[in-house]
C-alpha cells in the first residue's frame, strides 16, 4: 500500500487472538511479561513490548503512526490535550536563560505558557506579527531555542510562509522550528516536507471531528521525539486509550471530512462576500486574502473556519448570535456542527483593544467553524440571522 489513504485505513493494531475486523478498545493500564527474562529484556529495550499504558498502548500507538504517515513524519507522540502537546513541544527542550521566537497570532492558552509560565523558569520570548521573513531573521538571538508558530492563525486566519520559513531553519540549523498544525490538519498542510522539525495538534478539533475527546499529538523526526518521549514518559501527560481509539477511528474519515468543511466554508466565504451587512470576510481560499497566492502554494484548501465581521460592532454581533437558529455557540471548532464564536468576547477578551486589532479582532469579528451540514442550511441559518438583526 503506497497512498496515505489506504494506510491509514489499513495499518492498524496487530490483530490479537480473537480475530476482530476492527480494532478493539485496549483499556489496560499495564501488558503483562511472560517470564522474568522477558521482563528484563524489554525494561532493558533488548526486545520490544509495551509496559505501562502511560508509555504506549496498542490504541495510542496506532493512532500516532496514522498521524505519522498523514503528516510524513518519522515518529510521534500522544497527548492527553492539545495544550498537553503545546506545553511538552517547549518544556522537553528549553533550558533557563533560553530565547523563543513566536508568531502573536497563537492559541491563547500558548500566549499564557509563553507570557505567564515560562518566565518564572527564565525563559523570555519575542513575538513576531508579520509574515515578512526578515523579521522573523532578526528576532532570532544567540540564546534562540524554538521559533513557533500557528497558520492558518486564530481568528485572524493570516499565514506564515512555511516554505521561506524552510529556508530559515537551513540556515539555522540548532533552532527547532515547530508548528501547531491545529486549523490546516495534516491533509491539508504538511510543514516537516518544508523542513520543520515538529508538528503540533490538538486532535480535539478536526482528528476528532465530532467535539466528543480531548487529544494532542506530535510528529516529527525521531531524534527530537526520543528526546519528548524521555520527558512525557515522566512526567505523565499520556493520552487515554479510550480517546486514541476514538481518534485513531476518526483519521479514516478526515481527509472526506476536510473536503466538506473546505467546500462548505469556501462556499459560504463566498456567499457573505458580497453582502451589504457584512463588513468584510476572511478565508484563505478567496481571492481577495491578501496572502491567496501563498494559501494556494502551501495548503490543499482553505480550511473549515470562516471569519467575518458583521456591520454594527458588538451589539449586533451578539443580536446575530443569539439569533442563529441551527448554528450553536460554544468553545470548540472543528466539528461536524457548525459553530459560532465571538472572539472579543471569549477567547481574546483578556487582550487590550489595540492588541485585538493587530490580530484582526474586531468588536464585530465572529468565527464560524463550518460543519458538515448542507451548504445551503448553513448560508441560510447565517442570513437569517443577518437579515432579523438589521
Ligand atoms: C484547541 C487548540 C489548542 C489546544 O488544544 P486542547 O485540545 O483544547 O488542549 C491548541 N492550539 C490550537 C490552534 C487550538 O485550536
Amino acid at each position: 500500500m503506497k497512498k496515505d489513504q489506504s494506510r491509514i485505513i489499513r495499518e492498524q493494531a496487530t490483530r490479537s487472538a480473537t480475530r476482530e475486523h476492527s480494532v478493539p478498545l485496549y483499556l489496560t493500564s499495564s501488558f503483562i511479561f511472560e517470564s522474568a527474562e522477558q521482563g528484563r529484556a524489554i525494561f532493558a529495550e533488548e526486545e520490544e513490548g509495551m509496559v505501562y499504558s502511560r508509555y504506549a498502548n496498542p490504541n495510542t500507538t496506532e493512532f500516532i503512526k496514522r498521524v505519522s504517515t498523514l503528516e510524513g513524519a518519522e515518529s510521534g507522540l500522544a497527548f492527553a490535550s492539545g495544550m498537553a502537546a503545546v506545553f511538552a513541544s517547549f518544556a522537553a527542550f528549553i533550558e533557563s536563560g533560553d530565547h523563543i521566537v513566536s508568531s502573536r497570532a497563537i492559541f491563547g492558552s500558548t500566549h499564557q505558557l509563553l507570557t505567564q509560565v515560562f518566565p518564572k523558569w527564565g525563559v523570555t520570548h519575542t513575538y513576531v506579527n508579520t509574515a515578512d521573513i526578515d523579521a522573523w531573521e532578526n528576532a532570532i538571538q544567540a540564546n534562540t531555542k524554538i521559533l513557533f508558530l500557528e497558520s492558518p492563525s486564530n481568528p485572524g486566519l493570516e499565514l506564515y510562509d512555511l516554505e521561506k520559513l524552510g529556508e530559515l531553519k537551513k540556515k539555522y540549523p540548532q533552532i527547532i522550528f515547530a508548528i501547531d498544525n491545529c486549523f490546516a490538519t495534516p491533509y491539508l498542510q504538511k510543514p516537516l516536507k518544508y523542513g520543520f522539525d515538529l508538528s503540533i495538534h490538538s486532535a480535539t478539533k478536526y482528528m476528532d471531528g465530532q467535539g466528543r475527546v480531548l487529544g494532542g499529538v506530535i510528529v516529527g523526526n525521531q531524534e527530537l521525539i526520543n528526546k519528548l518521549m524521555f520527558f512525557i514518559r515522566h512526567t505523565g501527560p499520556a493520552m487515554s486509550p479510550f480517546n486514541a481509539w476514538i481518534l485513531s477511528k476518526s483519521l479514516e474519515t478526515l481527509g472526506l471530512r476536510m473536503d466538506r468543511h473546505c467546500s462548505n466554508a469556501l462556499a459560504l466565504a463566498q456567499a457573505l462576500e458580497t453582502h451589504a451587512e457584512i463588513e468584510n470576510v476572511i478565508y484563505p481560499f478567496l481571492p481577495s486574502h491578501p496572502q491567496y497566492e501563498l494559501a494556494k502554494k502551501q495548503m490543499k484548501a482553505g480550511g473549515g473556519i470562516v471569519t467575518f465581521e458583521v456591520k454594527g460592532g458588538k451589539d449586533r454581533a451578539f443580536r446575530f448570535i443569539d439569533e442563529l437558529e441551527m448554528i450553536r455557540y460554544t468553545s470548540n471548532l472543528g466539528d461536524s456542527r457548525s459553530i459560532a464564536t465571538h472572539p472579543a468576547t471569549t477567547t481574546h477578551a483578556k487582550l487590550t483593544d489595540n492588541e485585538r486589532e493587530s490580530l484582526g479582532i474586531k468588536p464585530g469579528t465572529i468565527r464560524l467553524s463550518v460543519g458538515l451540514e448542507d451548504k445551503e442550511d448553513i448560508i441560510e441559518d447565517i442570513l437569517q440571522a443577518l437579515e432579523s438583526t438589521k
